[in-house]
């Protein structure tokens, strides 16, 4: 009896890249301020992360850092990639 080895289709070694979700039909991410009663939502285009330095193999998590909230001037944001087929929302961290 043998049991199955795929068990992790995702090699954390291998962040994914900007080219890495365009192949799978993505070609914009949501991002969002992490700053407390500001909440702005914006959706960015890999095209408008190209303007800001970003290219095809740039890791999505090296992104991050570079956003700022048009709105508050902020630093700390989060993004997720833009999947149109899957509906997941962000999970709203409890503060303490
Ligand atoms: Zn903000």
């Amino acid at each position: 009896m043998r049991f199955s080895q795929a068990m992790s289709p995702i090699d954390p070694v291998s962040l994914p890249d900007l080219a890495h979700y365009r192949s799978h039909g993505i070609d914009r991410i949501t991002a969002w301020c992490l700053t407390p009663f500001c909440c702005h939502q914006a959706v960015l285009t890999f095209e408008e992360l190209a303007a800001h330095g970003a290219d095809e193999a740039t890791k999505l998590l090296a992104v991050k850092p570079r956003l700022k909230c048009t709105k508050c001037g902020g630093l700390h944001a989060d993004l997720q990639p833009d999947w149109s087929r899957r509906c997941t929302s962000p999970v709203a961290r409890s503060s303490i």
